[in-house]
């Protein structure tokens, strides 16, 4: 699969409005400014297909992008956890997301952003608590890699990697930096494996 073909296909803001549930799609999720939008846009190659840094509190949508060479898509889930988000806000936000990943037969996977300065947060558990329950695949990428000295990045990788694969054989972590193009490659044989399997 060419993940730099993902051309935007359309917005959702409530599930109902979610493009027909047919063939594969990943979805990306994490906390906002995790670093979500920036790692989308270095595996896509496409420096505006999420938008970065974005405002907080604003409509919170779910964007699908199609990928050439067969019915797969990506799927941008809006980030979680602004401070300034209200608590109506942060009940939609669960009501909408809660009810994609519910009902959603095509999604195949997750990829959970995570900043690795700050890994685990009680939002990120949850998921994996939720991925752990459903069976669902999920990839945690450790992302801004490039923040930490090559040490101190392996041992928090290699500390999480075992925490996962001893609740799950189907989650796993990795390295990333979209600032030094790191772990993209190995991001785009995790999409590959779940949306071809
Ligand atoms: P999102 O809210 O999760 O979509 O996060 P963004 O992708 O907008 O990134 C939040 C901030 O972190 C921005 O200022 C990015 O430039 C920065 N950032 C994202 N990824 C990296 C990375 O791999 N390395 C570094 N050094 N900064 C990053």
């Amino acid at each position: 699969i060419k993940y730099d073909s993902a051309e935007f296909l359309t917005s959702a803001q409530k599930y109902s409005q979610c493009p027909s549930d047919t063939g594969a799609e990943v979805a990306f999720a994490g906390r906002s400014n995790a670093g979500k939008s920036s790692s989308m846009n270095t595996l896509t190659r496409n420096s505006k297909l999420a938008r970065t840094s974005k405002t907080p509190g604003r409509t919170q949508l779910l964007n699908f992008f199609s990928l050439s060479g067969g019915d797969y898509r990506l799927v941008d889930l809006p980030g979680y956890g602004f401070a300034k988000v209200n608590r109506t806000m942060k009940e939609d936000w669960e009501e909408n997301i809660g009810e994609y990943l519910a009902e959603r037969v095509s999604l195949r996977g997750v990829v959970l952003v995570m900043d690795i300065r700050h890994p685990m947060t009680e939002f990120d558990q949850r998921m994996v608590e939720w991925a752990v329950q459903t069976e669902m695949p999920m990839r945690i990428l450790l992302t801004k890699s490039d923040k930490l000295k090559k040490g101190p990045a392996k041992n928090t990788y290699l500390k999480i990697n075992n925490e996962l694969r001893s609740r799950a054989p189907w989650l796993s972590a990795q390295l990333y930096s979209s600032l030094k193009r790191e772990g993209v490659n190995e991001l785009s044989e995790w999409l590959n494996g779940q949306l071809t399997e």
